[in-house]
């Protein structure tokens, strides 16, 4: 199917099935988005919408990946969906299907597609944020199996995990010990403590693994290439998943600018509106070379520290043009600016730090030496 095609088709089923793709914005949980996004996602696979872009060994119709950055431009364009849990199967999809068996991953794919199950991704601890390479959480065989223990934390949605691809030493110190498991969440000794957001929502968790058995057909790669699982993940999340949360600030930006009068807050706005299409401009690149078949490397560092700033950028003009009501207001209006506000913050700091970006572009793109 051509990307024109796909877009035209999915805007004329979003008008045709109409309110029950509208979220209710009174009820803003964690638990009412999740909700909202399994019966979205059902709708979509029945219409088959959401299975194009994924090869039909997973349940998918084929076509070109890029597909699914239309949709997802589509969905979150209209605040149909939370970009944040919608990222969810862009991230960690990919990365089941390479590097998973087969016949598990051929079971299991068309069931997150259908939004019966929800993915986790455990990598970060208490002491191993940036420094992922120095994690502790361990996996020690046990005849042909493995056990895990260890802590994770802001386990985004572990809560509602079905699966969580859980990274675990399994060697020698550094990056080259760590292999990547895919674990069920129901698996004796996994516990997931929700933690609340400064936004108000217990998005993410404390996640701690004690005595967890593990089959040996949950190893993802190869034993101890685990760092290859990771990094495709990560260039994963600098893909499909930016450019639909660069439609979500082009929506809220819109209604800003629509709420703007006699040119309040022009130079908020203004700076906003330059970041966001500065920001869209590259990634459309990054999408293009994705969909030729390219993993995007360390240029797509320069992507992330873009979309973190045009994403602070939005908000800030919110706050900026919304004053005093947007802080105090009691409306589901007002939360909800103060939600997005709230969660842009972190937009320098999940998937990699801007400080982090930074170097990796000084370091390895621009080949600035390091300082002493
Ligand atoms: C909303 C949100 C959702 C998240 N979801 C998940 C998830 O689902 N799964 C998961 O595994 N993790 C998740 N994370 C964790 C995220 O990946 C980490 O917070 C991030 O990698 C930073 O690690 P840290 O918090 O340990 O900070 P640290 O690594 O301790 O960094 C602290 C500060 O020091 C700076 N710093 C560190 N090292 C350097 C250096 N070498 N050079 C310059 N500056 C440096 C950093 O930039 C930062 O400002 C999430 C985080 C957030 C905010």
């Amino acid at each position: 199917m051509e990307v024109r095609e796909f877009r035209a088709g999915v805007g004329a089923w979003i008008d045709e099935v109409g309110e029950a793709l509208v979220p209710a914005i009174e009820d803003q949980s964690v638990d009412a988005q999740l909700h909202h996004q399994r019966r979205v996602q059902r709708l979509l696979f029945d219409a088959g919408w959401m299975r194009w872009g994924w090869p039909t060994r997973l349940g998918g119709l084929g076509g070109s990946p890029i597909l699914r950055a239309v949709l997802g431009e589509e969905l979150t364009g209209r605040a149909l969906v939370h970009t944040t849990s919608w990222s969810m199967h862009e991230v960690l999809g990919p990365a089941v299907a390479e590097f998973g068996r087969p016949e598990l991953v051929e079971e299991i794919f068309p069931r997150l597609l259908r939004g019966e199950e929800f993915w986790c991704q455990g990598f970060s601890e208490p002491d191993a944020g940036s420094d992922l390479g120095s994690m502790r959480t361990s996996a020690r065989p046990r005849g042909a199996d493995w056990v895990i223990n260890g802590e994770k934390l802001w386990t985004s949605w572990a809560h509602h995990a079905t699966r969580c691809v859980v990274l675990a030493r399994t060697g020698g110190p550094g990056s080259r010990g760590i292999s990547a498991f895919l674990v069920d969440m129901d698996t004796p000794g996994v516990k997931a403590s929700p933690l609340e957001t400064m936004a108000g929502v217990d998005e993410f968790c404390s996640t701690s693994f004690v005595d967890v058995e593990v089959p040996a057909q949950r190893l993802l790669g190869e034993l101890d290439a685990g760092w290859r699982v990771a990094q495709f993940i990560l260039s994963c999340e600098r893909g499909p998943i930016f450019w639909q949360r660069g439609a979500w600030l082009a929506h809220h930006l819109r209604l800003l600018l629509d709420a703007a009068r006699d040119g309040a807050s022009a130079s908020a706005l203004g700076e906003a509106y330059q970041l966001l299409w500065a920001f869209r401009a590259t990634s459309k690149n990054t999408q293009d070379r994705i969909a030729a078949g390219d993993l995007p490397g360390p240029e797509a560092s320069v992507d992330k520290i873009m979309i973190a700033a045009a994403d602070q950028a939005v908000f800030d003009a919110a706050r900026e043009l919304l004053r005093g009501g947007m802080e105090i207001d009691d409306t589901a209006g007002s939360r909800a600016w103060r939600r997005e506000w709230a969660y842009s913050r972190a937009a320098t700091i999940y998937g990699g730090t801007s400080e982090i970006q930074k170097d990796i572009v000084a370091s390895r793109l621009l080949g600035l030496p390091r300082s002493a």
